[in-house]
């Protein structure tokens, strides 16, 4: 069997036992993407070299008996992370080019923890978008069907993950960016409590959205990683005291007694039969298990992509505001400040970050500001209010991650609005701040489904233990 079919878990048991080097981990997942990534298209940069100073590195703490699980354990980064001296484009144009002089603070955790970089991840632009079609630099493809999109804007995370190119792969998740991928691509995809992972060095898109966050083959990797990156970081002002991701209870919760709430909004009609039939299958599973499932209403769900596709782009119009041509990247010449300016933005930005900057700015300016902005921060609010209320009842909010299974590449790429709507069940969990998971829960047509479970603000510890008692009652 190849090192590459191993979890990080596994790995890191054989690094410590001896069994296995670093370099040798690090050299087969490399040579893995050699063999497969042509096909895949899941990383936009590799740098061989650095990989394996990394692991040799790694190696040296091993051997000096530090490092903790993750010390050799291959790790492959989301192209909107902050990589001192490696390429961080965002697949943009307009950070072609740009080496950051600083690592993200979730990269440099990792990289003192001794964790190897095995490259970085193709996403949509700027993580705009929800099937990696809106990449500069290609889609991805789904490993399970070349034909179709591995989900977005983590795409390239979850197809590396998926085609065992990597066994861990951290994302980010605005509106679900994490999660949908990891569906789409029969994985686990872990958003955490916004505030517990520091975003400093995350290319920002929508700040009181955006969450750093792991994905994985299996939950327990997911949570290896996700407690590596938490932790209070001062260099972000949302950061939360107290906010390292505690493993120890993660494998001994119980189904039996739990109280599961399923909203009947994400399970209605914009959900494809198929996926509803294989989740609600799951979820009687979990019910035989001893798990108390009620079905419940949480009426601003339907509103959630809408409030969304406002307070997103008006949030990433100021964001990407930076991007001048002056301080990141490539710089087209204009007339004058104002000239050049508007041909690098107008010419590097894509079609869909340009969207998005307008919708944003519209929604801001002095007249239209009460009528978009206010009210979609009014719906935010009375829909945190819904989740919070249900959280009182329930330990934990069940539904499917993705309306849809994978879809053709090509599909939706002419229709924004169809591709926004694939958003529904995501969106609500960074409206509120609240951790979220997904993990498969079976087949529909062939191609895997994601069942997704929420709760409270910093119940990530049972998020987890919960996901990880539902994974096995589902294996089982
Ligand atoms: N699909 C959503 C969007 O296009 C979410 C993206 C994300 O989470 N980064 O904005």
């Amino acid at each position: 069997m190849s090192l590459t079919e191993l979890t990080a878990a596994e790995l890191s048991a054989k690094l410590r036992s001896r069994d296995v080097s670093a370099p040798e981990i690090a050299r087969v997942h490399l040579d893995r993407i050699a063999e497969r990534d042509a096909e895949i298209g899941a990383f936009l940069s590799v740098e061989p070299e650095l990989t394996l100073a990394q692991a040799e590195n790694a190696q040296r703490m091993l051997d000096r008996g530090e490092g903790g699980r993750l010390t050799g354990v291959p790790v492959a980064l989301k192209d909107n992370l902050s990589t001192v001296g490696t390429p961080t484009t965002c697949a943009s144009l307009i950070l072609e080019g740009y080496r950051p002089p600083f690592d993200a603070t979730a990269v440099a955790l990792l990289r003192a923890a001794g964790a190897v970089f095995v490259g970085k991840t193709n996403l949509d632009e700027f993580a705009m978008g929800t099937s990696t079609e809106n990449s500069v630099f290609g889609s991805t493809r789904n490993p399970w069907d070349l034909t179709r999109s591995p989900g977005g804007s983590s795409g390239g995370s979850a197809a590396a993950v998926c085609d065992h190119m990597a066994p861990l792969a951290l994302g980010s998740d605005t509106g679900g960016s994490i999660r949908q991928p990891a569906a789409l691509c029969g994985i686990v995809g872990f958003k955490p409590t916004y505030g517990r992972v520091s975003r400093y060095g995350l290319v920002a898109f929508a700040s009181s959205l955006d969450q750093i966050g792991p994905l994985g083959r299996n939950v327990e990797d997911a949570a290896l990683l996700a407690h590596a990156i938490s932790g209070h970081d001062p260099t972000d002002s949302t950061s939360l005291p107290d906010s390292q991701i505690d493993l120890s209870g993660l494998k001994g919760g119980a189904l039996r007694g739990l109280r599961l709430a399923a909203p009947r909004e994400l399970f209605g009609e914009a959900c494809h039969p198929g996926v509803r039939e294989c989740v609600l299958s799951a979820v009687d599973r979990l019910r035989a298990e001893g798990a108390e499932v009620a079905e419940i209403s949480l009426p601003s769900i339907d509103y959630g992509v809408t409030t969304y596709y406002i307070i997103a782009p008006a949030e990433a119009s100021s964001n990407l505001a930076r991007f001048d041509g002056l301080r990141y990247g490539p710089r087209l010449e204009g007339e004058g400040h104002v000239g050049t300016v508007a041909a690098t933005r107008g010419r590097l930005f894509g079609h869909e970050v340009k969207a998005r900057i307008m919708i944003g700015t519209y929604a801001l300016s002095a007249g239209y500001y009460d009528a978009y902005y206010v009210r979609a921060q009014q719906v935010r609010a009375r829909m945190t209010a819904e989740f919070e209320h249900a959280f009182g009842e329930f330990d934990v909010i069940v539904s499917p991650t993705s309306p849809v299974v994978a879809f053709p590449l090509g599909e939706l790429s002419h229709d924004p609005l169809a591709l926004k709507m694939l958003d529904l069940c995501t969106i609500p969990a960074n409206m509120g701040g609240f951790p979220a998971i997904s993990l498969p829960c079976g087949l529909s047509e062939g191609l895997p489904v994601g069942l997704q479970i929420v709760g409270p603000i910093r119940g990530d510890e049972r998020v987890l233990q919960i996901a990880y008692a539902v994974e096995r009652a589902l294996a089982g």
